[in-house]
């Protein structure tokens, strides 16, 4: 039995979590979900939208699996998600893009795996009105988490048996802050011999990745250009539908879907789980139960791939919930 943190979120969050139990607890795996509330909706109530059970339960469990929390735009309280990430020192984020047969896309054969800075860069909320018309944002690096982050991007690489790092930076605009962050992958880069080692500015890699993204593998980035790369990633393998991903500490880990709250289909029950389930799918090879892992992967591809019961933006009409139940009954197959 595993003890896990739920933190099921805000907007289509309930949602795509609900299907998401469904999912996962198919593979015979126990779980004890110790649920907690985080996000807009809770501030009223608790005063806060992080309240400190929150960090207190992933901080006991150790493994937590979230919903998408929305942040106001412009105005209002800051990122609960930067917040958790930095409360919790999760430095790492990592999101692997990789291609469903079955889903629409204008590209085959896609596997990338970003790894995000999750810590510094602009969203260390340094920033402030200067005077009425007037503000800035301080983009910060160290070299300690630039370093951190650029060792995590190589073991990944040797674990998962992947041939190249890429670091993506701005370094020939931001010399100080990229270039610090370039100056620290390349002292690790001269660590790993058998990984091949490149740089690319993020300009120039948004082009390369829509037009030849096989010449990718694992992209190493602070958290700004992470976090819109993320979302190229998720448009070329089909949508942020599928688009699972992770943020991992030195000893604690939150799976959560590259996507947000997706507030307009809030309560619809009608947008694709398929990307926190996949999360859940990292969440189990995390926990070592490679096996439920396979199969809740093969059975999210099966159902893909025969395409009836899939939500709105694969092209069918089955809510979050009748998808999250196909992939139920596919994984429970497998485990006969
Ligand atoms: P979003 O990712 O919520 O949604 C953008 C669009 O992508 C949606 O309108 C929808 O068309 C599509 N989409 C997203 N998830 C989908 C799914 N599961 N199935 C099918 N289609 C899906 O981005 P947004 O609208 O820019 O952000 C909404 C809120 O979410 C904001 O408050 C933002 O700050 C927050 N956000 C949270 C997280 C997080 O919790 N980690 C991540 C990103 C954005």
């Amino acid at each position: 039995m595993y003890n896990v943190t739920l933190i099921p979120g805000d907007g289509v969050g309930p949602e795509i979590t609900e299907a998401t139990l469904v999912a996962i607890e198919a593979t015979g795996i126990k779980f004890n979900w110790e649920t907690v509330k985080a996000g807009a909706d809770i501030i009223e109530e608790e005063g806060t939208p992080l309240p400190q059970k929150v960090l207190d339960s992933v901080r006991k469990n150790k493994i937590a699996l979230k919903g998408p929390l929305t942040t106001p735009i412009g105005t209002g309280f800051r990122s609960v998600n930067v917040a958790l990430r930095k409360e919790l020192d999760l430095f790492a984020c990592l999101r692997p893009a990789k291609t469903i047969k079955g889903v629409k896309s204008k590209f085959d054969d896609i596997d990338l795996v970003i790894v995000r800075e999750n810590t510094e860069d602009l969203y260390a909320g340094i920033e402030r009105q200067v005077d009425k018309d007037t503000a800035e944002t301080i983009k910060r690096n160290t070299r300690g988490a630039s370093e951190r982050i650029a060792k995590f991007a190589f073991d990944y690489a040797v674990k998962e048996n992947r041939k190249k790092v890429t670091a993506v930076t701005k370094a020939n605009i931001c010399k100080f802050s990229d270039g610090l962050f370039l100056e620290a992958s390349r002292t690790i880069a001269e660590k790993y011999p058998q990984i091949e080692y490149e740089e690319r500015l993020v300009d120039n890699m948004c082009m390369q990745l829509v037009q030849k993204p096989e010449l990718y593998d694992v992209l190493l980035l602070p958290n700004l250009y992470g976090d819109i790369v993320s979302d190229l990633a998720a448009g070329l393998i089909g949508g942020l539908g599928i688009a699972p991903g992770a943020n991992y500490g030195e000893d604690m880990a939150v799976f959560e879907a590259v996507h947000g709250s997706a507030p307009k289909y809030k309560g619809l029950n009608k947008v694709n789980p398929t990307a926190l389930i996949l999360s859940g799918v990292l969440m189990l090879k995390h926990l070592g139960e490679i096996e439920a892992s396979n199969n809740l992967y093969n059975a999210v591809c099966k159902v893909i791939g025969d395409g009836k019961s899939v939500t709105y933006d694969l092209g069918g009409s089955s809510s979050t919930l009748e998808m999250g139940q196909a992939i139920a009954e596919e994984v429970k197959k497998l485990e006969k």
